[in-house]
Parts: C-alpha cells; structure tokens; sequence
C-alpha cells in the first residue's frame, strides 16, 4: 500500500543535498573525496556572530520569537537594505525564516497556486521548480545557453508571459552559474514585466556579497515594479551561516502578512538564537564579508584558469556565487574501462568514482551538457580537485 500523497510522489529529491550526503559517506568509508558539490562556504561562522549566539543563549532567548522574527532583526535588516541597496522597508514588510529556502517557498505558497505559471529562467537553482510543483502551480523554463553568459534577453521573457503567469523568479549572481544581471539588463527585464501588473518577481540576492562586478544591482530598484517585488536574502552565504538557518523576505505588506500568515501555522518564528546570532552579523564589522568575497574571487581565478585547460570543458568567466557551470557536452558518448557516459549525469558519477570529486550534473538544473562545480573550497584542494579531473577527463575516448 502506498499512502504518499500526490505532491510528494511528483517531487525530485535536492540533488544538491544527494551528492553532497553520497561523498559524506564515500569520506566516512575512509576514501579522499573532493566535494565541489554542495554549494555552503568553506569558512567558520566570524567569531563576533558567535559570540552574540552565546550571549543570547545566557540571556534566556529560549522562547517562541514573534512569527516574523524579532522586532530588532527586523530592524536591523531594513538598516541593511537602506545603506547598502538604497531601498525603504518598514520592518513590518520583512518576515525572517528557517533560511532563505524556507522564504522562497513561503513566497511560492502564497502567491501561486493551481493553475499559475511561474517563470524560471533556467539554469536554475534545483530547488525553484519543485517548489513551484509544491504550490501546485506549473513552473516555464526560459533557458539561456553559455553563449549568452547564462542571462535571459528580455524578448525571451517577454514571449514566456501567458495570462495565467503570476510571478517570475530572478537569481542573480546565479546559481549554478554565477552569471551576474548588470543595472541596464535588469532594466530591460523590468522594462517587460511593467505591462505585466499580475505578476510578482522574486528576487533571490543570497550571493549579494559573492560578487566580483561592483555594486549589487537589485531589481527592486525600478519603482514601477516596487509594489509586486521581493527581495529574498539571508546570512547563510555571506557570513558563512548556512546551518544557522536565517533568511528574509523584503517584500509590499500584502504578500508579507501572507507569508507570516503561512509561517505562523507552519513553523513559526525562526530559531531565536540564530536570529540574535543574524542581527549581530548585519549591525557588526562587514569586513569578514570582504575578506571571503576576496578569497571567492581568487578562487574562482584560480578555477576558470585551471578548467578552462582542460580539453573539452567548456567554461566562461562568472561574475558572482561560488559555482563554475562548464558545458561538457564533448564528453557524451565516450568511454573509459567499459564505463560509458551517455549525459552529464553519468560523468558526475564518473568524476566521484575515477577522480574522488563531487560535481553535480546540470540535468538538476535544467541544463543537461554541463556539470556545476562550487569552488567554495581551499586553494590547496581546488588545485587537486581539477587535476584529478583532468587525468579522468584524458581517459574518456
Ligand atoms: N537561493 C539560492 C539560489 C541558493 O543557492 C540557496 C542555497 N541553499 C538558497 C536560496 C537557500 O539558502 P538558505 O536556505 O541556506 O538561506
Ligand atoms: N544552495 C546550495 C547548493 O545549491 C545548498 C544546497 C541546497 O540547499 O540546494 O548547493
């Protein structure tokens, strides 16, 4: 007998999570994996943030926190948004979550449902479609190839819109691409969406700060989208927080007081000491942000030289997050000892038994012909990781 709903028989597990938990236990078998590929900062929580967790701990913030999170958090992030984005929220427009996965599907649950479209230009995060399939709505892929850096034009856009789109979700500096949208692009794609007043943009910011083309652009800055646009953000990239579980929404009041409508049946109020641990990382000292954006950004340096020498691998230059997303499409229909790669698919598995590196295949991430690495890992075993995968690359013939 099979009691599972509907919804959770239609839905794919993280393939993110699943390569990651097969080198955890490959590692735990005693062998000396390489993991390039969960996306989470190689870097220690700063001890600043630490220390107000411990404080927050002794000073007895042990109870349910308010279902949008603490007053001073909120604060606190709406402070951030002004100096640093130029943007004004109240703090009754921001609704704190278990992380910023929680903020997206929260987001989703309340302004979708059955019968919505929802646009996702592809590559994607794993995570955006099946979300979408949680609210029962029906996710449009709009896809961008390496030829054009990965960023959808806005005539693409423009052509995905149908009557029953209700909202589009933007990543940028993308994930699994890294590609970064530049002011003048997230114009043009606000420029299409102003004739659209139904529908609601998503603005995933969490790699804000992994970012090496200058000040972050937002497309919540174009006013004439202002009252149907959220911003989705949170400490897990940029100060090294992702077990912590933080993320936010900045969003119009009436799809904030849906979603703390939603959370308050669901969750409630995110982690208390976490929260307290968030506040202190956003009113502290921001130069541990710089310091591991400047570490990121020599990494991804050190990965596009080291890729780009390896016959077949096709790779550009990322301006933002922590992945490369080459296309590998040279290496479908080769072999090596009997093992055939016949997608992506197959040569991720290939690079974890015959190189000891875990990349996750594009298929995940609508873009089967590419494999995505996070280079969110020290200089020392980057340098050995694309090493190794060049010795397995060469035996493919
Ligand atoms: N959005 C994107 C694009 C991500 O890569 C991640 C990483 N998991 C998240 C949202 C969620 O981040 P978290 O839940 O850790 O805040
Ligand atoms: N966002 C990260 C990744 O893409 C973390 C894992 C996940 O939540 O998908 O690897």
């Amino acid at each position: 007998m099979n009691h599972l709903s509907r919804r959770i028989l239609g839905l794919s597990a993280s393939e993110t999570l699943a390569m990651s938990a097969r080198s955890a236990e490959l590692t735990a078998q005693g062998i000396d994996v390489i993991n390039l590929s969960v996306g989470e900062p190689d870097f220690y929580t700063p001890a600043h943030i630490k220390l107000a967790a411990k404080a927050a701990i002794d000073a007895n913030f042990s109870f349910y926190s308010p279902v949008p999170g603490f007053l001073e958090l909120r604060q606190a992030i709406c402070q951030k948004l002004k100096g640093e984005n130029q943007l004004d929220f109240s703090p009754s427009q921001i609704v704190v979550s278990g992380g910023a996965k929680q903020s997206v599907c929260n987001l989703l649950m309340s302004v979708v449902g059955k019968g919505d479209e929802v646009i996702i230009p592809a590559p994607f995060w794993v995570s955006y479609p099946e979300m979408v399939k949680i609210a029962e709505a029906q996710p449009v892929f709009v896809s961008a190839g390496i030829e054009q850096d990965f960023k959808i034009a806005p005539e693409q856009l423009a052509a995905a819109i149908t009557p029953k789109t209700r909202a589009i979700i933007l990543c940028s500096p993308s994930n699994p691409t890294g590609s970064v949208y530049t002011r003048q692009e997230l114009a043009a794609l606000a420029q299409a969406l102003e004739k659209h007043p139904n529908i609601v943009i998503l603005s995933d910011e969490i790699y804000e700060h992994i970012n090496y083309a200058g000040k972050h652009q937002s497309i919540a800055q174009f006013d004439s989208l202002r009252e149907r646009t959220v911003v989705i953000n949170g400490v897990s990239k940029c100060y090294a927080m992702t077990g912590w579980r933080i993320g936010w929404i900045a969003a119009p009041k009436w799809i904030a007081d849906a979603c703390c409508k939603l959370q308050g049946q669901y969750t409630s109020g995110a982690c208390s000491i976490a929260q307290k641990a968030a506040q202190a990382a956003y009113q502290g000292d921001q130069s541990c942000v710089r310091e591991m954006q400047q570490a990121f950004e020599r990494r991804r340096n050190l990965v596009t030289g080291l890729a780009s020498k390896i016959d077949g691998l096709k790779v550009n230059r990322p301006q933002g997050a922590f992945y490369i997303f080459p296309e590998c499409k040279y290496f479908i229909g080769k072999s090596s000892d009997g093992t055939k790669i016949s997608n992506a698919s197959d040569l991720a598995m290939y690079l974890l038994d015959h190189a000891h590196v875990a990349c996750v295949a594009g298929d995940a991430f609508g873009a089967p012909g590419h494999i995505r690495m996070s280079y969110a890992t020290s200089d020392a075993k980057l340098t050995e990781a694309f090493a190794r995968i060049k010795t397995a690359l060469e035996k493919l013939i």
